[in-house]
């Protein structure tokens, strides 16, 4: 009943999509000829292979090699604006009606751009591609979440540069990349500055690293949503029995219902899971967390949200109710304000009213 056409016709929210992951491999192509940038191959559908080959080897360095690849072809206003611009447009497409865009400043400098200059053109990017869906028919609000990296020692500029354009589309700070050595202790005062400014945390945690990454992320960090935090399943012990028993920090993120950011597809290229059918996502469900259903990099995992809820009624028998309650629960934890949070909710449900409607005609 849950057919692929009646899925992607659904509203979605999605909160962890990388800028840097997500570009359309034609776009690749004519950016990195005007760059002069050497790519693997210049024939886009081998190219679309490439990438998913390369995250799926299990060999990390073939893995960040394909961020080389999309980074290096967003280093100009006009190429962030491009690929800023096609990624709302592709995301409206899919479905989309909210999106937070998250993204790295730091790592578009190499031509001379300032960190300011890189956020402009972002944004200059999504608004364009918002105005472009809107003639299309299609309404989608997008916001751009700024990523300190975690080896990086840039993390209070990054923060002040969030704080900055808070007015000007940036709802939210992050830090990503390697988990395991970086921790948010490395700078205890960017969370101070930035829970001081009453602005939104989100961290990538529990992915490559366990469940001290996830305690330090929301205890120092003041996360108001989990990147992944798929490892947090590590702190619950006979998960899979009638009366599992959660530690302290898997009580304390579901007592306060903290949002987990679960990324079905790349987590198993990362290996933090086996299947979807024996995804995590699904017993965290089902012990009422707050999860949520996102792609992570949708180039290098070959998906879309689409992609991703259908992969959870085919592998793992989610029902159409499931996925609008985690779309629910990804709309309650968007960045925005509570006004506009309910707003998007009732869209949502409007919308699954309207699938149900037309699931019901199709029986009959
Ligand atoms: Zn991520």
């Amino acid at each position: 009943m849950t057919s692929d056409l009646l899925i992607s016709s659904l509203p979605k929210v999605v909160l962890h999509d990388h800028l840097d992951g997500g570009l359309r491999p034609q776009t690749i192509i004519e950016l990195a000829a005007e760059v002069g940038h050497e790519l693997p191959t210049t024939d886009a559908e081998e190219l679309r292979a490439w990438f998913v080959d390369a995250a799926d080897s299990g060999s990390l360095v073939r893995y960040l090699e394909t961020f080389d690849h999309t980074i290096a072809v967003m280093q100009t206003r006009e190429g962030l604006r491009r690929v800023a611009r096609e990624s709302v447009l592709d995301l409206a497409a899919d479905g989309v009606v909210y999106a937070e865009q998250r993204w790295a400043p730091e790592q578009h400098l190499t031509q001379g751009l300032s960190l300011q200059d890189t956020v402009d053109a972002v944004q200059e990017g999504f608004d364009e591609g918002v105005a472009l869906a809107a003639e299309q028919g299609r309404t989608i609000q997008v916001g751009q979440l700024v990523t300190a990296m975690r080896h990086a020692d840039r993390w209070d500029e990054i923060a002040e540069l969030a704080l900055a354009n808070r007015d000007r589309g940036v709802v939210g700070f992050d830090i990503a990349g390697a988990e395991d050595g970086f921790p948010p202790s490395r700078f205890p005062g960017v969370w101070r500055t930035l829970n001081d400014a009453s602005f939104p945390v989100t961290i990538h945690a529990g992915e490559a690293s366990g469940v001290e990454s996830i305690a330090e992320a929301v205890h120092l960090g003041q996360a108001s949503r989990i990147g992944h935090g798929v490892r947090l399943v590590e702190d619950i012990t006979g998960l899979e029995t009638d009366a599992p028993v959660l530690g302290r920090i898997a009580a304390w993120v579901r007592d306060n219902q903290i949002p987990l950011e679960l990324c079905p597809s790349s987590n198993l290229q990362t290996g933090a899971a086996a299947s979807i059918a024996a995804h995590p996502i699904s017993r965290l469900r089902d012990l009422d967390f707050a999860v949520t259903i996102n792609t992570d990099n949708r180039l290098m995992s070959g998906t879309t949200m689409t992609k991703e809820m259908t992969l959870l009624v085919s592998e793992a028998g989610w029902t159409l109710d499931d996925l609008r309650d985690a779309t629910l629960a990804a709309a309650w934890s968007a960045f925005i304000h509570h006004d506009a949070r309910h707003a998007l909710g009732e869209q949502i449900l409007a919308g699954y009213a309207q699938a149900e409607l037309a699931t019901q005609a199709t029986q009959a």
